[in-house]
């Protein structure tokens, strides 16, 4: 396994390793795979926004429709799949600060 320079105190530190064992600094590995899943996690949160405002702009299931009461079912389900997937996108987003 190739050893590699901590950045912060400059001592020598494995490249599997996930933090210096000197001076704690995370190595670089550890804090791009934190800002990759951070990024990945607000992205997801933007699509179930997106996804959310989708449904919200779908026009009114007029009264009486033969359909109404399965479309407004479908409404708040659609509504309930993007809570969900804006609630993955934070817990993908947070998960990354759970091991520091
Ligand atoms: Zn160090």
């Amino acid at each position: 396994m190739p050893l590699i320079y901590c950045s912060e105190c400059g001592k020598q530190i494995s490249d599997s390793a996930t933090a210096c064992p000197n001076c704690g600094k995370p190595s670089e590995k550890v804090v791009r795979d934190k800002a990759g899943k951070q990024v990945a996690g607000w992205i997801i949160v933007g699509l179930g926004i997106g996804f959310d405002f989708f449904v919200y702009s779908q026009p009114p299931v007029e009264a009486g429709h033969p359909n109404e009461q399965k479309l407004a079912a479908l409404r708040l389900f659609g509504y309930v799949v993007g809570l969900v997937i804006i609630a993955v996108g934070c817990w993908v987003a947070n998960s990354s600060k759970e091991h520091s």
